[in-house]
């Protein structure tokens, strides 16, 4: 049985929960279980390198059949081997081919050339896609809260903020109606211009100043128009998440699903919690979304 060649084609950045698809290759891991891959999945796969936003849930159905997809993982291969869950490259890197990989553990009827339908657990999705939304919106409000602690230039946001998001951030997690950010404001962002001796001092009225902009942006509702825009609908092409904030357009890239508009949710509120260890501070952002 040949690797797939081209990438697979992704719906769930236009917030696709249903797809049909033909299935193009079975892998047999060494767990027992098998990787099924399709030309087109709605489903949204964990992606290894960077994994914020969690696989999606759901079914994959042969002839009104269905069976559960237990996990979804991205899978790159360049042509020699498929690598499920831990290629060595970066979705998207050129030269190799990226696909969404349904992980099942039975895949009895799923031959290539078999017809087959996915459908995503919607509400799951929605919590993830509230999550993912409200991320973002935090990240921009801290970098806008956090702008007069900087004493230094520094790269910028879609906003023109010092980037801290960018430029301290470790890792992002997605949870549903939630996320949380942990940041590292060590040695480095201290010479990039931070001036984190006088930030504890601060982190309530940074706290404060970020929930409000949260707040204004939130009340804006439907005026807040939110999409994916992307090069090509392949899994390796670069997509990025676009919001017509009140202020003006914002951009970053982004691999998951998102809402459609703010109109979705009521509130948008972070809590920031900062700890001492190894000559460095440790800032966790945890963000809760209220569906509307
Ligand atoms: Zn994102």
């Amino acid at each position: 049985m040949s690797l797939p060649s081209t990438d697979t084609v992704v719906g769930y950045p236009d917030g696709d929960v249903v797809s049909t698809g033909t299935v193009v290759h079975v892998e047999a891991l060494p767990d027992g279980r098998s990787a099924v891959i399709l030309d087109r999945t709605a489903f949204h796969p964990v992606d290894p390198v960077w994994p914020d936003q969690p696989a999606d849930t759901g079914t994959i159905a042969v002839d009104g059949a269905s069976r559960p997809v237990v996990d979804a993982v991205v899978g790159a291969t360049d042509g020699t081997v498929l690598h499920v869950g831990d290629a060595p490259v970066r979705t998207g890197t050129e030269g190799w081919t990226f696909v969404v990989c349904h992980l099942v553990d039975d895949a009895t009827g799923l031959e290539p050339g078999t017809p087959v339908t996915v459908t995503v657990d919607a509400e799951a999705r929605r919590a993830l896609s509230a999550g993912h939304t409200a991320c973002h919106l935090a990240s921009l409000a801290l970098n806008d809260a956090l702008a007069g602690v900087w004493t230094k230039d520094v790269p910028s946001d879609g906003r023109g903020r010092p980037n801290f998001d960018q430029l301290a951030i470790t890792s992002s997690r997605i949870l549903p109606d939630g996320s949380v950010d942990e940041y590292r404001i060590g040695k480095s962002l201290r010479k990039k211009g931070f001036a984190a001796a006088e930030f504890p001092a601060r982190v309530g009225e940074v706290a404060d100043a970020a929930n409000a902009l949260l707040a204004s942006w939130v009340s804006a509702g439907a005026d807040v128009p939110i999409a994916i825009v992307r090069d090509g609908d392949g899994l390796g092409e670069r997509r990025r998440w676009r919001a017509g904030l009140p202020d003006g357009v914002v951009e970053i890239p982004c691999g998951g699903t998102h809402l459609r508009s703010l109109a979705e949710l009521t509130a948008i509120a972070v809590e920031l919690e900062l700890a001492e260890g190894d000559g460095a501070l440790a800032l966790t952002m945890r963000t809760t979304a209220t569906p509307a």
